[in-house]
């Protein structure tokens, strides 16, 4: 079984956790750029960061066959100030013409401010004036269905391409409003907090497979880069086919991320 992790955040991984996920089917990561466990005092730690995201961790994936593509933005946690973030966001065209890069993301909301939209709407104005599909973080815990919410708005009110938008850490509340909207959804398992495997489970055949992808975020906080695995055996003692399980870990984000421009499925399936 191979399977593609469509948001992991390798940046606070360690080598060794490639070689885990590689053994475990791992056969393409995207990380899309964000918080990186601390707030970063210029634009050009962000810099520093974008070639990070797109020399050094291509490198460390490829000793394991796996392909590594990433999302810019800056993200919502550190977008409170806008004209910090606007020279940040200043920075993202230049990274553009690599090779790994998807699109814009993830973008969108964190505490919900008039700052961090303003900032979000920026970023999709970027994203269409590059042609860019989009990947969307959603707030946590109180904040989720409110932010979800206002996010839907601002991209209906930008005309955006709905079937290149995914919308990540949907929970059982916010995944009919994105899915019933044309958006993708991505659902976010950790293993204490947030959506764990037999929830995202719950969702997957509560709202159906289709527009849908799961990955382990796996960042500096306590997650698992072998969630989006161990969901699949959840999948399995559920009775799912091998054929469905294939679907949701594999040719749904395919298929979602063949509409980058730079995504190529690993030459490892060719
Ligand atoms: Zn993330």
């Amino acid at each position: 079984m191979h399977y593609i992790e469509p948001h992991g955040h390798m940046v606070s991984r360690t080598t060794a956790d490639y070689e885990s996920i590689a053994q475990a089917g791992c056969v393409a990561l995207c990380e899309p750029a964000f918080w990186a466990g601390y707030d970063r005092s210029s634009p050009a730690g962000f810099y520093d960061y974008y070639r990070q995201l797109t020399e050094y961790e291509p490198r460390r994936a490829a000793q394991f066959g796996i392909d590594h593509y990433c999302w810019l933005c800056i993200n919502p946690k550190e977008a409170e100030d806008p004209s910090f973030a606007r020279e940040v966001m200043s920075i993202i065209p230049e990274f553009l013409d690599c090779p790994n890069v998807l699109g814009i993301g993830e973008i969108g909301l964190n505490k919900n401010t008039k700052n961090e939209l303003a900032i979000f709407e920026e970023h999709l104005e970027i994203a269409q004036k590059y042609d860019l599909p989009i990947l969307i973080h959603t707030p946590h815990l109180e904040d989720k269905l409110k932010g979800t919410k206002l996010i839907l708005d601002a991209l209906k009110n930008a005309n955006v391409d709905r079937g290149r938008v995914v919308i990540d850490h949907v929970e059982e509340h916010t995944a009919p409003l994105v899915l019933d909207q044309g958006y993708w959804a991505g659902m976010t398992l950790y293993p204490i907090s947030k959506c764990t495997a037999a929830r995202a489970v719950d969702i997957l055949e509560t709202f159906g497979m289709e527009q849908i992808w799961m990955n382990s975020a796996c960042d500096w906080g306590v997650s698992d880069p072998l969630a989006v695995v161990k969901c699949a055996l959840e999948m399995k003692k559920r009775q799912h086919t091998l054929t469905t399980v294939q679907k949701v870990i594999f040719e749904n984000p395919k298929e979602f991320l063949s509409q980058c421009p730079n995504f190529k499925v690993n030459q490892l399936l060719q």
